[in-house]
């Protein structure tokens, strides 16, 4: 099974992969998760890299379209995967096509989460996670019982730095200019399924489950 979870930042990508990547046994591929990785390296593309995360904007496309190309040959790929936050441009979305065609893959869904853009920017800003488990957190909606502890390991709990409301405000700008084309492309390939993103997780979650 080939999916595309789809939607602005805030929107629950990242999620609900981790529940669909348990139930379907694929791997979550988050382009986010790894440039954060090579963020943290010590070479120019870090620098551009943490340049680019700052401004909200998106990261090349012939980086982003090399980085996907060579991941999904990896053998954990080979039941299938979830792309959290790629493709985020039309080259790319074109890109992965052909890239399919030539890999004989075929792609199942794309799965738009659509939410409340008033909500995104109050969900994201406070959003944290546990450098340790990965657990996820909300100093608002879902506060650790300890700041800055984690509930189910004690790791340290974590922020991303580009969670900020001025990036998030940016990084909205450019969903809104680069990504949402998106939609009207996998609509006419008939691949789009649109979910209610306002939901309670859990729900969210069973609504997905029932496209399949
Ligand atoms: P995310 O964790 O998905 O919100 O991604 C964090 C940041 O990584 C984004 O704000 C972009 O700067 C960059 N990024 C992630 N995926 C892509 C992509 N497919 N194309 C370009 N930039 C990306």
């Amino acid at each position: 099974m080939i999916l595309i979870l789809f939607g602005p930042p805030g929107a629950g990508k990242g999620t609900q992969a981790k529940f669909l990547e348990q139930k379907f046994n694929i791997v979550q591929l988050s382009t986010g998760d790894m440039l954060r990785a090579k963020a943290k390296q010590t070479d120019d593309l870090a620098t551009t890299i943490k340049g680019i995360f700052a401004a909200g904007a998106l990261v090349p496309d012939d980086i982003m379209i090399a980085m996907i190309e060579e991941r999904i040959q990896h053998e954990d790929c080979k039941n299938g995967f979830i792309l959290d936050g790629f493709p985020r441009t039309v080259p790319q979305a074109e890109a992965l096509d052909e890239m399919f065609a030539k890999q004989g893959k075929k792609l199942d869904a794309v799965v738009e989460l659509k939410v409340d853009e008033n909500a995104l920017v109050e969900r994201i800003v406070g959003r944290c996670s546990c450098s340790n488990c990965g657990a996820s957190y909300h100093y608002k909606f879902n506060p650790p019982k300890v700041e800055g502890i984690c509930d189910l390991c004690a790791g340290a709990i974590i922020c991303r730095s580009d969670d900020n409301e001025e990036t998030v405000r940016a990084r909205l700008k450019t969903y809104h200019e680069q990504t949402e084309p998106l939609l009207p492309y996998y609509s006419a390939k008939g691949v789009l399924k649109t979910v209610d993103g306002m939901a309670p997780m859990d729900d969210v979650t069973k609504e997905i489950l029932n496209l399949f």
